[in-house]
């Protein structure tokens, strides 16, 4: 029998796609802004049309990650969450530019976020890595000022740079130029691409270097993509969830996970935003249970992928892998 829903929450699991902005508890913001906050404001609707409306959800939550305290209690706010669930290692990624309202610099902003994250994992004993997101929205200036801000901090908590928000209206042809000067810098990076129907953006995102994509939707059936990306170990960090709400798939029929699992690709599972999505790793596990059929071995297999795809240094990744496999044993006796 599969594993049931208390069983998935004890699993060891690993996020790597999950937005810090958009995963702020309700408990969190209903604290920093005095007020009630109803499910309206913070989850998306089930009417959502597409990545645009879905990301105007956005504001309340950054308006929340204003100042160092603020930032600090998100920090700390995330791994509690992480730790409810038994996320064993995380990587949370904001923009830093977003929280500059109160004067902020941007080496401020990832400073307090990262203390907030410290003292969760001193207290909770997760682990962590932040990966800073360059907006597709902003002048190149102003994301290479917050990557080389951010650059100061590779290896000290800062793990990787992305690229975010609107991929329909901003293709990756666009931002080659900005990723080679990321690379130059020795910071690695994922980026969102395939999210808004394009296959050209993954070619253009690993073409630029990306060791990762986000979603990657859009390599349904592109065999040669697909070949890439299991040839050259390039994560594929699906969201259920929010691919779903976004649109990035018609249907759940047309969702690729078991294709991209079939094909070998090291495909992994993660929430995006677990207060906009309305879902945690636990409920993403589940519902491909659920949903696609997925086994209890797939199960095990996305999580070891995503250490394998993970930033964590290798010693990391080694503690981690035997943490997860001593577990997969566990419950193979059970
Ligand atoms: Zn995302």
């Amino acid at each position: 029998m599969d594993m049931q829903h208390d069983q998935l929450k004890q699993m060891p699991k690993v996020e790597l796609h999950c937005h810090l902005d958009g995963s702020l508890s309700p408990g969190l913001m209903r604290a920093v802004l005095g007020r009630q906050v109803p499910d309206t404001e913070l989850m998306v609707a089930p009417e959502c049309r597409n990545l645009a409306e879905y990301l105007e959800k956005f504001s309340l939550p950054l308006s929340c990650m204003q100042t160092a305290e603020w930032l600090r209690l998100a920090g700390y706010d995330f791994i509690r969450s992480c730790a409810a669930e038994n996320v064993c290692y995380a990587e949370v990624r904001f923009a830093p530019q977003f929280s500059r309202e109160c004067g902020l610099s941007e080496a401020e902003v990832i400073q307090a976020v990262l203390d907030g994250l410290e003292q969760g994992r001193q207290e909770f004993g997760i682990l962590y890595g932040v990966i800073v997101c360059a907006m597709r929205h902003l002048p190149e200036e102003e994301n290479l000022a917050m990557l080389g801000a951010a650059s100061e901090f590779l290896g000290k908590g800062v793990c990787a740079a992305d690229l975010a928000g609107n991929e329909a209206a901003y293709p990756m042809a666009d931002f080659m130029g900005l990723f080679e000067k990321v690379a130059a810098m020795g910071m690695p990076f994922t980026l969102h691409a395939g999210e808004c129907g394009s296959a050209q953006n993954i070619r253009d995102a690993i073409a630029a270097g990306a060791r990762r994509i986000g979603h990657g939707i859009a390599m349904r059936g592109d065999d040669g993509l697909q070949a890439l990306c299991r040839e050259r170990e390039i994560g594929i960090e699906l969201c259920p969830h929010s691919n779903l709400q976004t649109r990035a798939v018609a249907s759940e029929a047309e969702y690729p996970l078991i294709e991209f699992l079939q094909a070998g690709v090291p495909v992994t599972v993660n929430t995006d935003n677990r207060t906009v999505s309305g879902c945690t790793l636990t409920d993403e596990y589940a519902f491909v249970q659920k949903q696609w059929g997925v086994t209890d071995a797939q199960l095990w297999q996305l999580t070891e992928n995503a250490v394998r795809v993970s930033f964590a240094d290798e010693k990391t990744k080694v503690r981690l892998m035997e943490k997860i496999r001593q577990a997969g044993m566990e419950a193979e006796t059970i």
